[in-house]
């Protein structure tokens, strides 16, 4: 019996936007059994979990959550393969499949934004021990706590510009003036004049 509702079909060519899928086959592996969905529109089957990070994955979703929340209290990524017997390239590989899907997500919804008051900061990033360490410029909301806002590369003024001119577009239009906490940084004045 068809179903109308989520997941859609994540084909970019199929035409209906709200795809009428039907129930296709499970698919066994080592450590799952997923579900495969048939697009009655193109007729293509597609994974349950296709668009999500635990897409393709041949490890337990838990042990991937487990990963991005060590990552998230500040553990290093040899820590984290040590503690969990994954080696660092999967660590470091689902550490970046995680914030590219996070960095999605945030492009998405992360509008309207309706502040009281913003605080921005730079923070010093060092990739690795050999390369110029880069900063992460970031906004934040002070009363919802939400990250509206986050640009990594070298202290100039261009990023700093593109920095304060992405955090206004996320932000609902003819709305009051707000105060903006941040450093005595020198390009920051220049920016906000
Ligand atoms: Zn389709």
């Amino acid at each position: 019996m068809p179903r109308r509702s989520l997941p859609r079909c994540p084909r970019p060519n199929c035409s209906r936007k709200a795809t009428t899928y039907t129930k296709h086959s499970l698919l066994k592996s080592r450590h799952r059994t997923q579900r495969r969905y048939r697009c009655l529109t193109c007729d293509k089957t597609f994974a349950a979990n296709v668009g999500t990070p635990y897409h393709r994955m041949r490890h337990p979703a838990k042990l991937f959550d487990q990963v991005i929340a060590l990552s998230t209290e500040g553990n290093t990524r040899v820590g984290i393969s040590r503690a969990l017997g994954l080696s660092p390239g999967t660590v470091s590989r689902w550490i970046e499949k995680a914030s590219a899907h996070a960095q999605a997500f945030n492009e998405v919804n992360v509008d309207k934004v309706e502040p009281v008051e913003f605080q921005s900061d730079e923070l010093k990033v060092l990739v690795s021990k050999k390369s110029r360490p880069l900063w992460a410029y970031t906004s934040i909301e002070v009363w919802s706590r939400l990250w509206t806002t986050t640009l990594v590369g070298k202290r100039t003024l261009r990023n700093t510009l593109l920095h304060f001119r992405d955090m206004k577009s996320r932000c609902c239009k003819d709305g009051p003036r707000i105060p903006i906490s941040t450093d005595a940084f020198k390009y920051n004045a220049r920016v906000m004049v």
